[in-house]
């Protein structure tokens, strides 16, 4: 059976995707993947979702989308995409566990925010560690937080959360910084920033309260170990978009996928949503608006060869 569509991925892009094709009949297929509902399930609280006045926990929000996909006739499969060809139509997608064809695709794989891989961001996570300045800063006012990474990001999110914070520690590996000189002058002109160079986290504290209290510093230059009293984390160094299947057969721009006009990939039939191409926003409203764009164009692309 050639499906009408296969979404690949089930965080806010897919699963609004999938709201949309399922109400225009398409019976669209979601392959879950590996992080099922996507970044959102590393969240707690979201306040700046639209129409959840008093917030709305991010696994809920996800787990609710989801819901209300299947209500319309969404199949929601627990698979991950090993292999794609999209040299020819239909479309083979290929999982561990089963083989699928497809008219088209909507590639909402997201991206993986880049971790510093302690036990203790593990635990802690959506507990105080947080990727996203924007969703989790609020939740910081008055209160002294950490930012690791050298980027644009990081330095960007440092800014931004002086807003709330009363001290922001911007923790980074060596003493020079991929970030812009605009964005790095800004910060160190921000009297609530202080810089702590050629340092790395050695770990989080303390995941046995399930709360951040502090973080343990490590010299670059000389091991030292310092600890610091902070309440939360901003991990800021990088993120990893969800492409590695579609490497030559996708355009790709630093493995993001490149988006030719409105949804449409560098293939026809192909269409992509969310952090996969997102490199600016990375909002869940944002992924979610992508998700029903790619859908709506899924529609027209079906509709004008005659189906
Ligand atoms: P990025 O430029 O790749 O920077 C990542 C930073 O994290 C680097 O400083 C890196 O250190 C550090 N890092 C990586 N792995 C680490 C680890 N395991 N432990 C400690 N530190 C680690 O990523 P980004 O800042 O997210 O930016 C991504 C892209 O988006 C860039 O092209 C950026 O210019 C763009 N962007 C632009 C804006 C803007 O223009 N306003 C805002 C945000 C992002 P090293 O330097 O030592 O490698």
């Amino acid at each position: 059976m050639v499906c009408d569509v296969i979404i690949l991925g089930s965080g806010c892009a897919g699963s609004t995707a999938a709201i949309y094709t399922a109400r225009a009949n398409l019976s669209p297929l979601v392959l879950e993947g590996r992080e099922p509902g996507g970044q959102l399930t590393l969240t707690t609280e979201v306040e700046n979702y639209p129409g959840f006045p008093s917030g709305i926990q991010g696994p809920e929000l996800v787990e609710l989308m989801r819901k209300q996909a299947e209500r319309f006739g969404a199949v929601y499969s627990a698979e991950t995409v090993t292999a794609v060809d999209l040299s020819k139509r239909p479309f083979a997608v290929k999982t561990e566990e089963n083989a699928y064809q497809a008219r088209t695709l909507i590639v909402a794989t997201g991206a993986s925010a880049r971790l510093l891989g302690l036990e203790s961001e593990k635990k802690l996570m959506g507990r105080g560690v947080s990727t996203c300045a924007t969703c989790d800063g609020a939740f910081f006012r008055n209160r002294e937080v950490a930012v690791v990474g050298g980027g644009d990001t990081a330095v960007e999110e440092a800014i931004f959360l002086t807003r709330f914070a009363s001290k922001v520690l911007l923790v980074h590996r060596r003493d020079q910084f991929r970030a812009s000189k605009i964005l790095l002058d800004r910060s160190r002109r921000n009297p609530k920033i202080e810089f702590i160079l050629n340092t790395v986290v050695a770990d989080i504290l303390d995941p046995g309260k399930n709360e951040v209290s502090a973080i343990r510093l490590k010299s670059t230059r000389d091991g030292a170990e310092t600890v610091r009293k902070v309440d939360g984390v901003f991990v800021a160094i990088g993120h990893d978009p969800n492409t590695k299947v579609f490497e030559g057969q996708l355009a790709l721009d630093n493995g993001y996928i490149v988006l030719r006009e409105g949804a449409g990939t560098s293939v026809d039939g192909v269409f992509a949503a969310g952090d996969v191409h997102d490199t600016v926003y990375r909002q869940a409203v944002t992924a979610a608006g992508a998700g029903c764009r790619a859908a709506i164009e899924v529609e027209r692309f079906l509709e004008t060869e005659g189906r």
